[in-house]
């Protein structure tokens, strides 16, 4: 595909369709091992998540089941308050079942750490979490993540399934915005 318009609006790559599926290819078979013998379901968190949910699960050779919740932060701006609104929930009733979350990236990691106590009440025979990208501020709020794309700078980044005011999404690549876009 031809993203050329897009991705004029990026000032700087940080990594190509092909690092990113070259990544989740390793990260795959690491998950693969991991849950062979078990029953799994992978939730994705819409909406960040679908382009890493659709590639992780076909990059994976084993058998899974995969289900997705969409939720919300409450608070103003860019900040997460970590006051979090379930917009959608599960399908699945995961009690007793080996979840693996499915991220785009942990900023602060507050609204993970809400998603994962709400999950946890349910409880599934295991919980753990895989996300793309992970940003500094993560280290400070204990949310254990088993899996990690890359860890990134503390910028706002889009594509790959992560948006700017609902745009950008569909660009295969991730990158910083050029200035020009916001004004
Ligand atoms: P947290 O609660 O970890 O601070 O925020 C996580 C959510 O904020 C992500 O699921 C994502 O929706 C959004 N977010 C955090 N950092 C970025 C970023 O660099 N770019 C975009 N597009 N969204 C981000
Ligand atoms: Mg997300
Ligand atoms: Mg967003």
């Amino acid at each position: 595909m031809d993203e050329g318009h897009i991705a004029a609006d990026l000032t700087n790559v940080l990594y190509t369709r092909e690092q990113v599926a070259e990544r989740l290819a390793e990260l795959a078979k690491e998950i693969d091992e991991t849950y062979r013998d078990k029953d799994l379901l992978l939730v994705g968190v819409l909406n960040g998540a679908v382009m890493v949910m659709a590639d992780l699960s076909r990059a994976m050779s084993i058998h899974m089941s995969m289900d997705w919740m969409a939720i919300s932060s409450y608070g103003s701006g860019t900040q997460s308050s970590g006051v979090v609104r379930i917009l959608k929930d599960l399908n699945t009733d995961i009690s007793g079942r080996h979840v693996l979350v499915v991220e785009d990236i942990i900023d602060t990691g507050l609204t993970l750490s809400y998603l994962i106590s709400n999950l946890r009440s349910r409880e599934p025979a295991s919980l753990e979490i895989m996300t793309m990208f992970r940003k500094p501020e993560a280290a400070q709020n204990a949310v254990d993540v088993k899996w990690v794309g890359f860890d990134i700078p503390n910028e706002f980044v889009v594509g790959y399934g992560l948006d700017y005011a609902g745009k950008y999404r569909n660009l295969t690549s991730v990158g910083t915005l050029a200035p020009h876009v916001y004004s």
